[in-house]
């Protein structure tokens, strides 16, 4: 738990939020600063404070996905897909360092640019080495 987390104080009700679902753990609530002109892009967070969402248990984390899916779900019913990312670390783009999962509905040339990426190319042999590297951290434990 941190004093000064503003997604603790969302949790704990001392900053108010638009509200869409909210259980003993999970709280969901739309994102002040949307992505979408047409609003809609929902956060979905553990009401208990991890900076990562590496650092979450699996079974909280199965919840809050679980509980993003739903969301998701719903805004499908409204929007022509729906985008579930997950910013983890600052070089990923995370600024609030309380773990979260962003819901973002997606319109039919709405442009915003969250699923394309400039690609590179793998020199040869350059991908067995990189298969070989992480591997290795997978089987290393802790993770
Ligand atoms: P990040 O870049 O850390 O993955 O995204 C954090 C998100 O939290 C941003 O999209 C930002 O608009 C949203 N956000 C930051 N402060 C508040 C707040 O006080 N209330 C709500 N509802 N959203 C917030
Ligand atoms: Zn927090």
């Amino acid at each position: 738990m941190s004093s000064e987390c503003v997604f603790c104080k969302i949790a704990k009700g001392e900053i108010p939020c638009a509200k869409l679902y909210e259980d003993r753990e999970i709280i969901a609530f739309l994102d002040i600063m949307p992505a979408t002109k047409r609003g809609g892009h929902t956060l979905v967070i553990p009401k208990k404070h991890y900076e990562h969402v590496t650092e979450m248990p699996d079974e909280l984390l199965c919840k809050t996905m679980s509980v993003a899916k739903r969301v998701a779900c719903a805004l499908m019913k409204e929007a022509d897909g729906v985008n579930i990312l997950l910013n983890n670390g600052k070089a990923a783009g995370q600024y609030v360092k309380h773990a979260h999962i962003h819901v973002v509905p997606r319109y039919k040339d709405d442009k915003i640019g969250l699923a394309h990426w400039e690609s590179v190319k793998y020199h040869p042999g350059e991908m067995e080495e990189v298969q070989a590297r992480i591997k290795k951290l997978l089987e290393e434990g802790n993770c």
